[in-house]
């Protein structure tokens, strides 16, 4: 299968993500991580990006498109993949559509995670990644055993610098501007499914794997 999860920063992409991979098995794309592992490798890619990142915005198409139609092209995700936070604009959409078609492949579902724009503050500010796996805490809706450390690795736990509030205001609006755009296209393919977003997190797995188990089939 591939797949997109598409929503807002917050919406809980990355989480469902984790839950995704372990029960379907395909790799998980996510530009953002991508970005951030770049940016703490010093590579070029990682100090074209950090500027737009610093300040909540988004990093520019071809620098994008770039990252993902190299990572698309690796033997790993010819039996499909789950792309995450890609594609962001209508260009990375239809640069998307592209490559598939030169592949004689398509999407198979865009997973929308639908979760009203006020709880997402909340979810954002509140939001601890661990420094070593990546994986997604919450320090109220989805603490770790332990304080500050990672229940799956025993690494460290961080706040990602633009999940302060003093950025994650531009970032929501950048995102909510570019979005409406996107579900539309999507719509547009036939391919869009929408989750509710908007209950406890294991409520939303059932969700989301019941409208992928039909897909399977
Ligand atoms: P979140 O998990 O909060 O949705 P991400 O980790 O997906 O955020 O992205 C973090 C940042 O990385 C974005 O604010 C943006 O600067 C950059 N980024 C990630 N994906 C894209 C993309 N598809 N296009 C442009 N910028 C991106
Ligand atoms: P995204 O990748 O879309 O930016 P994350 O998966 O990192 O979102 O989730 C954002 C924050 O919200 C994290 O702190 C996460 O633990 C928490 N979270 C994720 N899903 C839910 C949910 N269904 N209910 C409450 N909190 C959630
Ligand atoms: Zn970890």
């Amino acid at each position: 299968m591939n797949l997109i999860l598409m929503g807002l920063p917050g919406a809980g992409k990355g989480t469902q993500a984790d839950q995704i991979v372990a029960k379907f098995g395909m790799p998980h794309i996510s530009t953002g991580d991508m970005f951030r592992a770049a940016i703490k490798n010093g590579t070029a890619l990682g100090k074209q990006a950090k500027s737009f990142m610093d300040k909540g915005d988004l990093v520019p198409d071809e620098v994008t498109i770039g990252i993902v139609r190299e990572r698309l092209s690796q033997d790993d995700c010819k039996a499909g993949f789950l792309l995450d936070g890609f594609p962001r604009t209508v260009s990375q959409a239809e640069a998307l559509d592209a490559i598939m078609t030169k592949e004689k492949s398509q999407i198979d579902a865009v997973l929308y995670i639908d979760v009203n724009a006020e709880h997402l503050l909340a979810r954002l500010t509140g939001r601890r990644v661990c420094a070593n796996c990546g994986a997604s805490y919450h320090v109220t809706y989805n603490p770790p055993k332990k304080e500050g450390v990672c229940d799956r690795c025993g690494g460290q736990l961080t706040q990602r610098p633009d999940d302060r509030e003093e950025t994650v205001h531009e970032r929501l609006e950048v995102n909510i501007k570019q979005q409406k755009p996107l579900v539309t296209f999507y719509k547009g393919k036939n391919v869009l499914k929408k989750i509710n977003g908007d209950q406890p997190i294991d409520r939303v797995f059932e969700e989301v794997s019941r409208v992928l188990g039909a897909i399977a089939q």
